[in-house]
């Protein structure tokens, strides 16, 4: 599961090192920095940098399972920049640029949040005529008919009738034939639900999470599951990351990640999900190694019902003093179970190994680039996590980079109410917004347990499953956030914090993240619901007492809390429902509950908030260009891994496609 972050900010220098790179269309692309690479050890160095090719080895791959012509499609657009650039300048030039880069940023061609496809802003003629002057050579079209390629390529990327949507998680519609994406082919959501019913689990106990690494195909009218594996689907991809992954292992830190190493090669060799669960299992016990690494199909937020994962790697070095904090928060997970305000019989008796640290990142790939998570608790599975616990850490050089952004964005002072809010906000916002995501991570995904009999919330909470989630965590965090506990631990100085926190997470989840949200259109994102899920219970929840008060200045809107204490007794009132909704499997109170608070958004001040937006000039969605890693190499071996950080984004993506294009193009 992945943490996000709400917060949006403006061009900021940090130092010498600009933060901000550009901005474009909703976008905004930033860089961060790798403190403490310089210092590694050689070995440390070179075992990171083949972990980091690994990870852009299998970049192919997410746009493939984001749709089935995304290679194709991105390739096209690389071809026709890579031959007209320089010699290209008018306004039509510039307007296919947004364009491409709104491909790579999104990974292909339906915007990254809302999931809708989106299409170039220049004549369709303009378009095909660079086509058919660019490098012929370089287009993989053997043995098709150059025009009628050209006619294709160009029908896919403009016409908005067809692949309208990569997800679609709206009620009473087929989930699975009217997504776009390319986890599923000639089959419809039923079909796909009676064949993963079918299944026999051979074993109740340690269910593999059937499904995750294959795509699901009805071909002469027979369900097939292709698997992702060496031999199998994306083969070429995954030759290219178990290439990097071997060479990793003859550097490995300790026997543990070693072994976890192997582990995920054999995974990778034969497509098998008890092997993954195996490999989860040793990668969650590699508790020492300052090097980690996310590698594999991780995440399922891609497909509507929760099944089929994306492929992601995050490469990373271990954050002393985030980990000292991470930690101090995750040995103290009984506690927070134990005085949570659940139900007691949804708590764990034993909350098993929350592992959790602070990392800085050196590259992140697919799912998770160019825009990223700033927090990732691992691995997914249901009974992983109850058995073994699960491995949690907060992405610090990635916090530290938003920071930076955002000391002189103008959003808080907009929409901050007081004078009081805004310097709460700036005192103790990046400490409060760091602490919430260790209290979601570290102790809020781990927490509570399912009644006896039901089985996994995802089938039973279907489309509502990780919003429920998302909320279950988040309200978790909020719970503790003025609790003096945390002071009592040394985790903040002042309850201040924690109000800091309830005061942007209301404006937040009521006003500001609507800027992500097109006019006219309602919540898609399971984060995104979960906010306004809890923004707005709270304050119906808290209107008799105008514990949040709807205030009005020079015809803007504020939501200020009024009393920070009440408001806390709210949140404990709705994580308690949300746990027993969860561990009950209850799919209408979970419908019932999204529906009513997380979807629909509030048409008047979505258009106030729009407006108000727009005047900072704030791009709302944030992505990051990568370091790159360079080996020095003197006659056979590396001598050292040099690190730089390249500031142009379509340089990089160019860079990308050229020396990571590892898949072929299925058929037109
Ligand atoms: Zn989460």
């Amino acid at each position: 599961m992945r943490g996000n972050f709400a917060t949006q900010f403006k061009n900021v220098f940090m130092k010498d090192f600009k933060i901000q790179s550009e901005q474009f269309a909703d976008i905004r692309i930033l860089r961060y920095r790798v403190p403490g690479f310089e210092t590694l050890s050689i070995e440390k160095k070179i075992l990171l940098y083949y972990l980091y090719e690994a990870a852009l080895s299998g970049r192919d791959m997410i746009y493939d399972q984001n749709y089935k012509h995304n290679l194709l499609i991105r390739h096209t657009l690389e071809n026709i920049i890579n031959t007209f650039r320089g010699s290209r300048r008018n306004e039509y030039w510039e307007k296919f640029l947004v364009y491409v880069k709104k491909v790579w940023f999104s990974n292909g061609i339906h915007h990254h949040y809302s999931m809708d496809k989106f299409v170039p802003d220049i004549p369709i003629g303009y378009f095909f005529e660079m086509i058919l002057f660019s490098d012929k050579k370089k287009f993989k079209h053997e043995g098709q008919d150059i025009e009628r390629f050209m006619e294709k390529v160009t029908k896919l990327i403009f016409d908005e009738r067809t692949a309208v949507k990569r997800v679609v998680l709206d009620e009473g519609k087929d989930l699975i034939a009217e997504s776009a994406n390319n986890f599923y082919e000639g089959i419809t959501q039923e079909e796909t639900e009676n064949y993963y019913k079918n299944i026999a689990i051979d074993d109740e106990n340690e269910p593999p999470s059937y499904g995750l690494n294959s795509k699901l195909v009805k071909e002469s009218g027979e369900i097939k599951e292709k698997v992702w594996k060496i031999g199998g689907m994306y083969s070429e991809a995954i030759e290219r990351v178990v290439y990097w992954l071997e060479k990793a292992t003859s550097v490995a830190e300790t026997e543990n990640q070693k072994k976890a190493l192997l582990k995920l090669i054999e995974f990778y060799k034969t497509g098998d999900l008890k092997t993954f669960d195996e490999y989860s299992i040793l990668w969650l016990q590699d508790l020492h190694s300052e090097i980690d690494v996310v590698n594999g199909f991780i995440e399922v937020y891609g497909d509507a019902l929760g099944r089929k994962a994306t492929y992601e790697s995050v490469v990373s070095i271990r954050d002393e003093e985030a980990s000292r904090r991470a930690a101090a928060v995750s040995n103290n997970a009984q506690w927070f179970e134990d005085h949570s305000p659940t139900d007691k019989k949804y708590k764990k008796e034993n909350v098993k190994g929350v592992s959790a640290r602070g990392i800085n990142v050196v590259v992140e790939s697919g799912d998770c680039s160019p825009s990223t998570p700033i927090g990732i608790n691992l691995p997914n599975a249901d009974w992983i996590r109850a058995k073994h616990g699960s491995k949690s850490v907060t992405i610090n050089n990635i916090m530290i980079a938003y920071d930076e952004a955002s000391k002189e964005s103008g959003a808080i002072e907009e929409f901050a109410w007081s004078d009081e809010e805004i310097r709460l906000s700036k005192t103790w916002g990046v400490l409060a917004s760091n602490l919430h995501v260790d209290l979601h991570e570290i102790v809020g995904h781990g927490s509570g347990k399912q009644a006896p009999g039901v089985g996994n919330p995802g089938d039973i909470l279907k489309n509502y499953a990780s919003t429920i989630e998302e909320a279950r965590a988040d309200i978790f965090a909020l719970y503790f956030a003025i609790d003096e506990k945390l002071i009592e631990l040394g985790l903040m100085p002042s309850l201040e914090v924690g109000y800091a926190e309830y005061n942007s997470y209301i404006r937040g989840g009521m006003m500001t993240q609507l800027v992500r949200v097109e006019p006219g259109k309602d919540i898609e994102e399971s984060h995104m619901r979960n906010r306004q899920l809890i923004a707005k219970w709270a304050y119906e929840k808290g209107k008799p007492e105008n514990v949040i008060e709807k205030k009005t200045r020079d015809g803007l809107t504020f939501f200020v809390v009024n009393d920070h204490e009440k408001l806390r007794e709210i949140f404990g009132e709705l994580l308690r429902e949300i746990q027993r909704i969860k561990s009950e499997g209850d799919y209408e109170a979970a419908k019932s509950m999204v529906e009513n608070y997380g979807v629909k958004v509030d048409r008047e001040i979505h258009k106030e908030v729009l407006e108000r937006w727009k005047k900072l000039n704030i791009a709302p969605f944030s992505g990051f260009i990568n370091p790159k890693l360079i080996p020095i190499i003197i006659g056979e071996s590396i001598e050292d891994i040099k690190i730089e950080y390249p500031d142009n984004f379509m340089d990089q993506m160019l860079e990308y496609g050229e020396k990571y294009s590892t898949l072929p193009f299925p058929n037109l």
